[in-house]
């Protein structure tokens, strides 16, 4: 049995050390083993150099991966799972805003309950900025309206999965990679449990309001075409619109009724705006089909296959799910 933390890294010279002590000093007397992944991600600080020290101390439990250059919190996530061997992994900040001591009741929730896949961390209680938190709700009614999938309100990348949880999100070959929303896409029986933040150990929070707002955007477009079919409905709206007039035009027309050159021109960009839209729509429908193919996401994900070993056509123990 093993557990490892997934830890990204930049720019958190002061947390590294601290992180380590806090973890081993929270997992006293498991009867488990504990790894920790570091990942540098390209940080201009002495991160590296603490965390090397930190290999050479204890090179039994820390790894340590970096990066040639800051690729971003989502691939050193992706990074640090990759090393990762532990039957089930932790992705956990550095700065200790999450507590080591909630990941191992993380852990040892799923060794105790074994049809549960993944424990996520929700913070239902923000300690931030009452506005941020506001465009935080308004993100997370947006993308569950618009997505297929259901995203958890407030639930964080804090979480603890299995080994075949992992590797299906390993699995995932995007470049646009967004961890709330691979976590949603790829299913499994997740239990969310409520926890409040921590103050950060030390140095800054690296989100802006900015680069949080791309990286909803970000999260809106990966999760769902719809936007692509907007003009498919007001082209078509307008178009219909156009059409009802222009029947009502010539009715009148009939009757005598003298018609108004404005009135005309009105009713041709009517028409027109209608049939360009209609067209932009038709085309983000090809589009949408080749964006979700170029994700080269597999079909489905299987959780666990119940079969006896005489049925296993391999030969191979895949009997994953007998007691
Ligand atoms: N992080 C990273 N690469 C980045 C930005 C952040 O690996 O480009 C790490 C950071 O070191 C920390 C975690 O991601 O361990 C969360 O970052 P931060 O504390 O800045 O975010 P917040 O807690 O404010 O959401
Ligand atoms: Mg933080």
């Amino acid at each position: 049995m093993k557990l490892s933390l997934v830890v990204p890294c930049y720019n958190e010279e002061n947390n590294v050390r601290e992180f380590y002590a806090t973890a081993l000093r929270d997992f006293e007397g498991a009867e488990y083993e504990l790894e920790m992944v570091f990942v540098d991600d390209g940080s201009t600080d002495n991160t590296l150099a603490e965390l090397k020290a930190l290999y050479e101390f204890d090179p039994d439990r820390v790894k340590v991966v970096t990066f040639s250059r800051n690729f971003g919190k989502e691939a050193a996530i992706l990074a640090g799972m990759k090393e990762a061997d532990g039957d089930c992994m932790t992705i956990i900040d550095a700065d200790l805003q999450q507590r080591p001591s909630i990941a191992r009741g993380m852990y040892e929730f799923l060794l105790s309950e074994p049809d549960y896949d993944c424990v996520a961390a929700c913070q239902s209680d923000r300690v931030e900025d009452k506005t941020l938190s506001f465009f935080k709700k308004i993100f997370y009614k947006l993308i569950n309206k618009l997505s297929d999938v259901p995203f958890e309100q407030g639930a964080s990348d804090f979480r603890t999965f299995r080994r075949e949880m992992a590797e299906a999100i390993i699995a995932l070959p995007e470049y646009q990679r967004f961890s709330k929303g691979l976590f949603a896409w790829v299913g499994f029986r997740t239990k969310y449990i409520d926890y409040k933040a921590d103050g950060r150990n030390s140095g800054e929070s690296k989100w802006t309001f900015f680069k949080l707002f791309k990286y909803a955007v970000d999260g809106i477009m990966s999760y769902t075409v719809k936007p692509l079919y907007v003009p498919i409905a007001v082209g078509s709206a307008l178009t219909l619109v156009s059409l009802i007039w222009f029947i009502v035009d010539i009715i009148a027309a009939a009757a005598g009724a003298q018609l108004k050159l404005w009135g005309v021109i009105l009713l041709m960009f009517f028409f027109f705006g209608g049939v360009q839209l209609l067209s932009i729509g038709v085309l983000g429908s090809y589009l949408s089909k080749q964006y979700i193919q170029s994700k080269n996401r597999p079909n489905y994900i299987v959780r666990r296959i119940y079969k006896s070993d005489s049925a296993a056509v391999s030969g191979e123990d895949k009997n994953n799910g007998s007691i």
